[in-house]
């Protein structure tokens, strides 16, 4: 047994000259409750020697730092994968940023008509800004797609029977599934097809069979290829419009612009979806769309103030801070300069020669690796197995994994990939104002790491 006696108390701590300037410094809370925490692990263990008073006071202050320094922070993502989602996601433009810190710091019309002076919506403020760019005639915004999906069949389709194909039962990611999601809103579903193929007649026969809509889910993060059929959405639309059934179009990413235009199979659009019949799409705010976190419902307005109506819409509802953003977002769409001011958009228009030239610049201010052609992707959830070609700044080291986790120490931490055992920085998703960084960080943490090969 150890000499209690030689635990001091917490009052003479306390009363030691760091003692006294730990409480002046932090909260008498914060303190006491740290060396409570730190004389109880000294009690517990049997094989540790107890330090002096300023040693423990020392170990408070070391565990106050950690505890009250944020762990959300930056990093710099030179992988290339523009949608990363361990990684946040969309950063957002300046003008949604800007939205965002007004929103947040002083009252606002969030849901307040000030022309009449009375309580208005707040799905007002995204609302006029979907409809115009969809084509669709009504607009809300709640938490996230996950959400949105949850929300529109336990509004629309509770004890009813939805058609979906079994070549769409997929699961997002984070426990995601959308057999269970089915589940959950109380609808019925009715797997149609076959895993590589569904045919017109199979969503024609579900109808007859009693479905009161037919859901397509996009798939998100695989691809079918061979010997793969299913209609298009219009004939979907036709074939539901028929049988006065609903036609729901879960668009996972979501885009107002054409990824065809920057080389990219073409990912279905919002106003398409709604241009060829959908009823109601949704769609996320933080993959293409390059805003916050948001899911977005738009569609037929009878349906719309159902869905508004719905006791979850209320539990999934956007923060102010939230609408400000996606607002501010949307906005760029409008004005015809998403591809300038959105982030995303931003790396995914960049033209090869510049993501090159960035690159060059790199290898010339390290005065070292190699400048390789790659391939960048967008990720998120969004056109899987499609890349962008891209150019790599590729460093030869001789312990390729220890330099990875030197760079996800720094203060802004790196985070790179691996390639052939070669560490590589990939521009396009690097932004311009976090170079001067990167390149701090890289000539600090590689020459222990440069070899030749
Ligand atoms: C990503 C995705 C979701 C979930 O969207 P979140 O905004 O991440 O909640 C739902 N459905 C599909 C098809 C998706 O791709």
């Amino acid at each position: 047994m150890k000499d209690q006696h030689l635990i001091p108390s917490v009052d003479s701590l306390l009363r030691l000259p760091s003692g006294s300037q730990l409480i002046n410094q932090y909260s008498h809370t914060l303190v006491v409750g740290q060396l409570r925490e730190i004389l109880q692990e000294l009690r517990d263990r049997q094989d540790v020697v107890i330090p002096a008073g300023e040693g423990i006071l020392a170990m408070v202050e070391s565990r106050i730092h950690t505890l009250t320094r944020p762990t959300l922070t930056p990093v710099i993502n030179a992988t290339g994968v523009i949608l990363h989602t361990n990684l946040g996601r969309a950063p957002l433009s300046a003008a949604a940023l800007a939205a965002m810190l007004q929103a947040g710091q002083s009252y606002n019309t969030l849901e307040y008509d000030v022309t009449a002076g009375v309580r208005g919506s707040r799905q007002v403020h995204c609302e006029r800004l979907v409809t115009r760019l969809s084509g669709a005639e009504a607009a809300l915004v709640v938490n996230n797609n996950a959400g949105a999906v949850l929300l529109i069949l336990s509004a629309l389709m509770k004890g009813k029977r939805v058609a979906i194909s079994r070549s769409q039962l997929v699961e997002i990611g984070g426990s995601f599934r959308v057999p269970d999601v089915m589940h959950q809103s109380g609808a019925h579903m009715m797997e149609i097809g076959t895993t590589n193929q569904v045919h017109l007649s199979d969503y024609e026969d579900a109808l007859t069979g009693g479905a009161a809509s037919i859901i397509r889910v996009h798939p998100s993060n695989f691809k079918i290829i061979g010997f793969t059929d299913q209609p298009v959405l219009a004939q979907l639309a036709k074939a539901a419009q028929a049988s006065n059934a609903l036609l729901l179009d879960d668009l996972g990413s979501g885009t107002f612009l054409d990824t065809s235009a920057y080389g990219m199979q073409h990912e279905s659009m919002v106003q398409e979806s709604i241009l060829d019949g959908a009823d109601i799409v949704s769609f996320s705010g933080d993959k293409l769309l390059g805003g916050p976190q948001a899911g977005i419902i738009a569609g037929k307005a009878e349906l719309i103030r159902k869905i508004k109506k719905h006791p979850l819409a209320r539990a999934l509802r956007a923060d102010k801070m939230t609408l400000a953003g996606l607002a501010a977002t949307l906005t760029h769409y409008l004005l015809g300069e998403a591809e300038q001011q959105i982030p995303i958009w931003r790396m995914i228009s960049m033209p090869v020669d510049v993501v090159r030239e960035r690159a060059l610049y790199w290898q010339d201010q390290l005065n070292a690796g190699e400048v390789v052609p790659g391939e960048s992707t967008v990720g998120g959830g969004s056109l899987p197995g499609e890349t962008l070609p891209t150019w790599l700044l590729s460093l030869p080291v001789n312990s390729v994994d220890r330099f990875m986790k030197q760079l996800r120490g720094a203060e802004v931490p790196v985070i790179a990939r691996i390639v052939d055992g070669r560490a590589v920085f990939d521009p396009r998703t690097v932004q311009k104002e976090e170079e001067g960084m990167l390149l701090a960080t890289l000539n600090k943490n590689y020459p222990a790491y440069r070899t030749s090969k």
